[in-house]
């Protein structure tokens, strides 16, 4: 379909005028100059990129240890940065909870604060909100970040994107994001209205709208994709450069959907709300670490670093963020560290993200059970028949899950016998029902919950909660 005039130009007024002149007044105009250094970064070595990640770790210790109390306390002398290796220096250091971090943000700030500063409230599952602080020039270079990875795809800036987001409650937050969404060319359909009069507004609102990416939870995308779908629209006629998957694991039969219903190349985001993306998937499938944000470790249950396809905790510490040091931040993630990706960036790999710590169930054996595990169980159910729309998993003891299915007047007896059977076989010894709810609450940021397991949070002491909020561009 043939580009009208009026539209190439919106995008150039866009790319030119808006949107610069919209990060400049945020104070966060340095998100050009840092795109440009990440572009020719990208492709550096190794060993180079480890160079440069280095100096500016140094910084970073040195600036928390001079200029945090939280931190120049806790630290002790153990920070004594001359002449050392400061990776060998991070390795030292104490993990930081988000309890922590929720407890103790006053005093973990830099004193005296940068200039200019965002403070930006991310939800959590738990209800338990934490508020944290960037400086302006850590908001642009997360930013930048984030446009070279979509660059990847061919999205620029400028171009127009639908973001499937949750709506804010206030109209104070609403009226600052639709002034966001305007200097971001974009337009947001809400995580909370997503019945089928809802997707099919959206898609007349595509339609209309021309988009040229789509960004969300990856459970709402791959909604709207099977929407679009059942209904035979032709979804390849939006002609998407890609679609960014975010803030939920993506699990194969999300992606196969969103392809097969659009024709565009799908992107796995990983971030969280405290740190911003964290990685991005390039189009040879690797799931790129962003070197010249973080350092990202994976940690074995004793502290050492995971080795290469071995799973374990991620742990991150910002570079960017010279208003709150996060050193080494729990984020509450499983991971596996990878080599090299034939697609000749240099930017580290991980293997894969397990998500959220708790967001598994643990079975009596010590196996743990995935969100994309269940997602795969209940979507072998579909595909023999059964008439299954939303489900959710919870576990509410070592021994005893429950499945939670919406219910449907198609889905009888015999389904529920077929799956759980299928549960049984699957999860040895444990006691596995059925309980019909007529709706699944997504949670506070509008994520919907594959997993929750009521049993291993109760147990939580160390206040590592899952976080929701996604990571993300401004607001
Ligand atoms: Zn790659």
């Amino acid at each position: 379909m043939p580009e009208s005039l009026a539209a190439t130009g919106a995008r150039w007024l866009h790319r030119r005028l808006v949107y610069p002149a919209v990060v400049r007044a945020r104070g966060e105009g340095g998100v050009f100059e840092k795109q440009r250094e990440l572009e020719t970064a990208q492709w550096l070595e190794a060993p180079a990129l480890r160079a440069r990640q280095a100096a500016r770790l140094e910084r970073l210790l040195a600036l928390a240890a001079g200029s945090s109390p939280w931190h120049r306390e806790r630290w002790g002398r153990r920070v004594a940065l001359a002449g050392r290796d400061p990776f060998e220096v991070l390795r030292e250091l104490p993990l930081v909870t988000k309890a922590e971090l929720q407890d103790s943000i006053a005093d973990m700030l830099v004193q005296p604060q940068p200039r200019r500063t965002l403070r930006k409230v991310t939800g959590g599952s738990t209800g338990q909100p934490v508020a944290i602080v960037k400086d302006s020039a850590a908001v642009a270079a997360e930013m930048a970040a984030s446009w070279v990875a979509y660059g990847w795809f061919g999205v620029r800036r400028g171009d127009r994107g639908v973001r499937f987001w949750g709506q804010p409650a206030t109209l104070k937050r609403r009226l600052r994001f639709a002034a966001a969404d305007f200097a971001m060319h974009r337009i947001r359909f809400s995580a909370f209205a997503f019945g089928e009069e809802d997707l099919e507004r959206y898609w007349r609102r595509c339609l209309d709208f021309r988009p040229d990416f789509f960004y969300g939870y990856a459970s709402m995308l791959a909604a709207f994709a099977d929407f679009v779908l059942q209904r035979g629209y032709d979804g390849r006629a939006l002609g998407l450069k890609a679609i960014v998957s975010t803030s939920e694991v993506l699990t194969e039969p999300h992606r196969r959907a969103m392809v097969s219903a659009f024709g565009a190349p799908v992107q796995n985001e990983y971030g969280c709300g405290e740190l911003g993306p964290i990685a991005y998937e390039c189009p040879a499938g690797g799931l790129h670490l962003l070197p010249e944000s973080h350092v990202v470790e994976v940690l074995r249950p004793d502290g050492t670093p995971a080795a290469r396809g071995e799973s374990g905790e991620v742990v991150v510490t910002d570079l960017n963020n010279v208003a709150l040091p996060m050193i080494r931040y729990r984020v509450g993630d499983l991971a596996v560290p990878g080599g090299a990706c034939s697609c000749g960036r240099g930017f580290p790999l991980l293997e894969r993200v397990w998500g959220r710590a708790y967001d598994f169930v643990l079975g009596p054996d010590g196996r743990r059970y995935h969100g994309e595990f269940f997602m795969y169980l209940f979507e072998d159910q579909r595909s023999a028949g059964s008439p299954i729309a939303k489900f959710q998993v919870v576990q509410h003891a070592p021994d005893r899950v429950v499945f939670r299915v919406v219910e449907s007047a198609a889905f009888d007896q015999g389904h529920e016998e077929r799956l759980l059977a299928a549960g049984r076989a699957r999860l040895p010894g444990v006691d596995i029902r059925v309980e019909r709810v007529s709706e699944l609450p997504p949670a506070p940021s509008g994520k919907s919950i594959v997993v929750q397991n009521l049993w291993l949070r109760s147990d939580a002491a160390d206040g590592a909660e899952a976080t929701t909020e996604p990571a993300g561009s401004a607001a």
